[in-house]
């Protein structure tokens, strides 16, 4: 899966948004974040994203990122 990470806080770009093929973006409290089962790592979002926020999770130390996109995108 792909993650959003802290560069995305009050970030106000929605280019990832726009192209993901599968609609797994949701709102956060104060960033974005991808549904992590939802995701079907297409990685096209990735370079889209203009404060370069989104990883993949096989990047070191992912681990909390891919829980905070957990917890925000089945918050609502
Ligand atoms: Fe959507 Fe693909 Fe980005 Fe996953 S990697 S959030 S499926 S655009």
């Amino acid at each position: 899966t792909y993650v959003v990470t802290e560069n995305c806080i009050a970030c106000k770009y929605t280019d990832c948004v726009e192209v993901c093929p599968v609609d797994c973006f949701y709102e956060g409290e104060n960033t974005l974040v991808i549904h992590p089962d939802e995701c079907i790592d297409c990685g096209v979002c990735e370079p889209e994203c203009p404060a370069d926020a989104i990883r993949p999770d096989t990047e070191p130390d992912m681990e909390k990122w891919v829980e905070f996109n957990r917890k925000y995108s089945e918050m609502w």
